[in-house]
Parts: structure tokens; sequence; C-alpha cells
């Protein structure tokens, strides 16, 4: 079950004006995407693929907190998170698997953690959870040679199962984005390898509220009328019968 974790959830601004059509990150100037995507994109050397994030993550909230805590060292809490993570990842795919992707993705990867980690990482652990998810599962990413920092990818950072991922359209699954180098390394790694499709899910879109063109994103999540609600998401926020 979600356990709480869903009405602690914080909507993030749909892309428009001001809103990054990439990653929903507030934009200084005139553009279309963050200084971030920006910096990516010309690493990269490829366009980036958008994301869909669930809920803002910003520090000390539930869902940071939960963020933090699934992939800990404290058994009980961590599975506990992973719970409440499952919960809360199944219900956003319930109501906009359509909206994330029109015609369904046929297989699951989640981005792994590059510090090294034995066993199974926590976030393949928590997809796991979710029945509907499970089959789709592959284990098509792996920690490579190339070094990731903030805003600055690397196309070597993931090896990548060909066979694996080859002419499938993927969800792909991150637990926290901040500036996006890793998420958008692992797309850039399975779309080289002949992936068809990508499409990003990230459970928490981290916050920076020290950064004051930031502020007025958690701002807006903070009005009534801007309440999180499962039954939208920033593909179908506008059609919500509940904004009309
Ligand atoms: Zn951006
Ligand atoms: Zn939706």
């Amino acid at each position: 079950m979600a356990g709480g974790l869903l009405s602690a959830c914080m909507a993030v601004r749909p892309p428009g004006p001001g809103i990054c059509r990439i990653c929903c990150g507030a934009i200084l100037g005139h553009y279309e995407e963050c200084w971030s995507c920006r910096q990516i994109e010309e690493r990269l050397g490829r366009p980036l693929t958008p994301i869909t994030p669930i809920s803002l993550a910003v520090d000390g909230t539930p869902v940071y907190t939960a963020l933090k805590q699934y992939k800990g060292h404290h058994e009980p809490t961590a599975r506990r998170q992973q719970l409440r993570l499952a919960g809360l990842i199944g219900i956003f795919l319930r109501h906009h698997t359509r909206c994330i992707a029109v015609e369904g993705f046929d297989a699951v990867a989640a981005v792994p953690s590059l510090q090294g980690r034995d066993g199974l990482h926590p976030l393949v652990t928590t997809l796991g959870l979710i029945g509907s998810l499970r089959p789709a599962i592959i284990n098509a990413l792996s920690p490579g040679t190339g070094r990731v920092a903030r805003n600055s990818p690397s196309l070597e950072a993931y090896l990548t199962r060909h066979d694996l991922v080859v002419d499938r359209r993927i969800l792909l699954v991150d637990d926290t984005y901040t500036t996006g180098a890793h998420l958008h390394s692992a797309a850039a790694s399975l779309i080289s390898a002949g992936a068809r499709e990508i499409y990003p899910l990230v459970v928490g879109r981290r916050q920076n509220r020290a950064w004051p063109p930031s502020q007025h994103l958690a701002e807006w999540s903070a009005l009534g009328e801007n309440r999180w609600s499962s039954t939208r998401c920033i593909h179908c926020w506008s059609r919500d019968p509940a904004m009309s």
C-alpha cells in the first residue's frame, strides 16, 4: 500500500512558459529548456527525452524521505518505504500509462546507481512489488566506466544488454531526478543499443528551495487547486475535470 505517500505527494507543474519541456524545472530566460537540460543535451550530443515526474521531492518532506530510506541499510524501514513507493508507482501507472506512452511499453528498466552495490538494486526490488510490472522488468543496464556528475552525463556510464532492448519500448524508471545527468545518460545508452522508444518515469523531481527560480514551483504546488491527485499527471493535467 502507498500508506500516506499519496497524500504527501506534491504536484509537478506541467511544461509551459518558464517550465522546462524536458524536466519540468524552472527556466531562466526565454528558452523552452532549462540550463541543465541544455548542458546535458549538448554534452550527450543528442536530443533529450522529456521525463514524466510523479511528485516533487522537496528536502525533508515524506516523499524525499521515502526516496532516501528505501535504499538505506535499515532493513525494516527500507522494506516499508519500498512498499509505499511501489504502491505510489503502481497507482500512478494505472492512471497514466497511456499519458506516458500512447501505445504502452513492453519492457521496464531501472536506472542503476553507479556506486558499488551488491545484489538487486532496491529500485528493481520495488518495481518487482508491482504485479503488473513484474513480468516486464529487464535487467538492461549496469554500471559502466564513464563518470557522471551534476549536469555532466556520459555515454559510457552504463553498459547495456543489447539483446534485451533492441526494438523495445522501454519505461525507464529512476527514483530521483536532480539535474538528470544519470537518467539521460541511461536513456542515451538504451537508444544507442537499439531501443525503439524510451519513456523516462521519475518518482521524485528534486526541488532546490534555496534556488530562487525554483521557489515558485514549490509555491505553485502548495496552492489548493494544484493539490497532487492520482487522477492527473503533467500530461493530462488540463484535461482533469476538476480543473474545468
Ligand atoms: Zn530541464
Ligand atoms: Zn495523465
